[in-house]
């Protein structure tokens, strides 16, 4: 079950004269349907992975596979239409417009999306049946990040990327996050990534990689996870 699969990707970033090396010789495969936290230090390579995932940003050596297309190889239209189709992005800071309600900013997001799911029902989903009409500043952190997650979703994506998704929230907080995206990925049968440190999440794991330096730290296979409280 090999959904995607890193070889030996890396990643410089040029800065003028310095190259800062981001990624450095990463490989590790993800299965459909599985639910994989990144966990590492500030500056280990986390985000620098995650987009690569997602398309956003280019590797400078290596292959990423993806349902046996080699993306790393797209032209820059193909990894658009790879990132708008496949992919949703849920990050730290919510990025929700502020003159919109919670449901306008789930449908601005469905315009140039394909396939999207009923935008009530996600939100419902997410449990915020009777917050949809709120706007953003009428809407505690948690919940906004639900309506991020739920613009998300509504694109109906394959895999789904969380760069901290609780990063600004409280543990408690953070951890009804955590569990949203486990139920999501196992009763959508979505994959998905998070990058987090809030450690209540390391039980529901499938799987727990571990980056440091731009490397591999480890990568732990959870045999048994179970959710959480
Ligand atoms: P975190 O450590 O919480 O994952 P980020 O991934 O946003 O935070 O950033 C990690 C480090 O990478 C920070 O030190 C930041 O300054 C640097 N960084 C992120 N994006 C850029 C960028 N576009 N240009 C230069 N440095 C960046
Ligand atoms: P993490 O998410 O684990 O905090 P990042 O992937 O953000 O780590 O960053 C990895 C390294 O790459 C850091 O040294 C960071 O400063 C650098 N970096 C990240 N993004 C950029 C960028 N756009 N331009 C230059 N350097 C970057």
């Amino acid at each position: 079950n090999k959904y995607i699969e890193l070889k030996n990707v890396n990643k410089v970033y040029k800065m003028g004269q310095i190259d800062i090396k981001a990624i450095d010789n990463i490989s590790f495969s993800i299965g459909k349907g599985e639910f994989v936290i990144v966990v590492g230090p500030s500056g280990a390579g986390k985000s620098t992975v995650l987009n690569i995932l997602g398309g956003m940003d280019y590797l400078s050596s290596g292959e990423i596979i993806v349902e046996g297309n080699v993306i790393s190889q797209y032209s820059s239209k193909k990894l658009t239409q790879y990132r708008r189709l496949d992919i949703g992005f849920v990050f730290q800071f919510y990025n929700l417009i502020p003159n919109l309600t919670a449901k306008e900013n789930v449908e601005l997001a469905l315009q140039i999306c394909k396939n999207p799911l009923d935008v009530d029902e996600v939100l419902d989903k997410v449990g915020l049946r009777d917050r949809k009409n709120n706007f953003p500043a009428g809407l505690s952190g948690g919940e906004q990040q639900r309506v991020a997650i739920a613009r998300a979703l509504a694109k109906n994506p394959k895999l789904l990327l969380c760069d901290e998704p609780t990063g600004a929230l409280d543990y408690e907080t953070g951890k009804s996050i955590l569990k949203l995206l486990y139920d999501t990925c196992k009763r959508m049968g979505m994959t998905v990534v998070v990058i987090t440190h809030n450690l209540a999440i390391t039980p529901m794991a499938d799987k727990i990689i571990k980056i440091k330096n731009g490397s591999v730290d480890d990568i732990l296979i959870n045999s048994n996870p179970t959710p959480i409280e």
